[in-house]
């Protein structure tokens, strides 16, 4: 690929609350002021560190005041543009009442991001992170929907990404990031063959990679979900289901609640998070009810309508397994079947044609409906995580 200029330039440093990143699984420090991958020490994901003791801090009443959308509570993301750094207007999705769904039932709808999934939200961050520190050329192995917001937020900020997806990616997902001017290969075999490949063209190339916490900075996107809970509640739900494939938004919301924890701003509650899977794929499931610390990849997954779940071994798996631990939280495998009934009701009952990702967190709340898991009366927050229309 040939280097061009960024668009997006200056003396950037780092924004001034951001101390430094943190291995998530050693706690060795790292540089913040440099492009990172993983920790040099034992290869876990690395995770950004804000100084939210400062009495600069803005209050919750100054941020609530402020436009809303991802970059609202810039002082705990970490780019040095804090405000100012390009858009596409990610975040501050709808948090949706769904009384036909059931009493208390709440949908948090990430199709309405740019490029139709909460995969802007991450990309938005890292993109522009990794600018901001010196990289042009950006490459990723995606089953789709990472892919085509990573070229999307390539192309906003002048430079060049390489995308390698599964072959049987529906076509939308790859038309869309040749469209937004990314250069994209399809491999035989699961994300995880993608990925061997990007890494050895990587290195090959020069290119930095933004796979799935590779990097420290699409977990920071992604926790803004968690924040929005809280902005959109005005407190804390009692549960959340979340469609868990390389695990970055359940990772990153439960790092929100921890600055939010430190910042004041709530207590020691936490809601009781719930990693959503499907039968033919489910790792951190599997290794949640073994009572796994770390999850063995997952042999042969089968291919799947949810292809964000179809992620046979991911980084984040102790970190991802310590959260549904330390929320008392749970796994749940629902099956194909069930999944994409759950997907028709989802549009037909509440007016939401969501992926087949979001069809698959409404079955598993009715699994835990009908178990008793859930109380009556508790307020649940179910996320439907991309548009139909990546599907098609
Ligand atoms: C990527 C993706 C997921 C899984 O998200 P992670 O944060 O990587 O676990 C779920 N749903 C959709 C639509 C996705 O694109
Ligand atoms: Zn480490």
């Amino acid at each position: 690929m040939m280097a061009r200029r960024p668009k997006f330039r200056g003396t950037f440093f780092v924004n001034r609350f951001f101390t430094h990143l943190e291995c998530g699984n050693c706690g060795k420090s790292h540089d913040a002021d440099r492009l990172q991958t993983t920790c040099g020490a034992c290869a876990g994901p690395l995770l950004a560190r804000y100084d939210l003791a400062n009495p600069e801090m803005p209050s919750l009443d100054e941020v609530m005041s402020r436009r809303p959308g991802q970059f609202r509570f810039h002082e705990v993301l970490p780019t040095a543009a804090g405000g100012g750094t390009p858009t596409l207007g990610e975040g501050a999705t709808p948090l949706i009442e769904s009384r036909p769904l059931g009493p208390g039932v709440h949908v948090k709808d990430e199709s309405q991001n740019p490029t139709g999934s909460f995969k802007a939200r991450g990309m938005a961050v890292a993109i522009a992170r990794s600018v901001e520190l010196g990289a042009t050329e950006f490459c990723l192995p995606s089953n789709g929907n990472a892919g085509g917001a990573a070229a999307a937020y390539s192309a906003l900020l002048g430079v060049k990404v390489d995308i390698a997806v599964p072959a049987n990616t529906p076509q939308a997902l790859v038309d869309e990031s040749r469209a937004l001017g990314a250069n994209v290969t399809l491999v035989d075999g699961t994300i995880a063959d993608a990925g061997r490949i990007q890494k050895e063209k990587a290195v090959a190339n020069g290119w930095f990679s933004v796979a799935t916490l590779h990097e420290p900075y699409r977990i920071e996107g992604k926790k803004m979900m968690g924040y929005e809970l809280f902005w959109d509640l005005g407190r804390m739900p009692d549960v959340v289901l979340y469609p868990t494939g390389g695990g970055t938004g359940l990772v990153g919301m439960i790092k929100a609640f921890d600055e939010m924890e430190q910042l004041g701003w709530i207590g020691s509650e936490r809601p009781r998070m719930v990693a959503v899977q499907v039968e033919g794929c489910a790792p951190i499931v599997r290794a949640h009810h073994e009572g796994l610390d770390s999850a063995p990849a997952w042999e042969n997954p089968d291919t799947t309508a949810a292809f964000g779940l179809r992620v046979p071994s991911a980084l984040g798996d102790q970190l991802m397994l310590k959260g549904l631990r330390d929320t008392n939280g749970t796994g749940v495998a629902v099956s194909e079947t069930a999944m994409l009934d759950a997907t028709d009701r989802l549009a037909r009952e509440a007016g939401i044609w969501g992926s087949p990702e979001g069809g698959a967190v409404l079955a598993a709340y009715e699994t835990l409906r009908d178990s008793s898991w859930l109380e009556a009366g508790e307020t649940v927050v179910l996320f439907n995580t991309g548009s139909a229309l990546k599907y098609v």
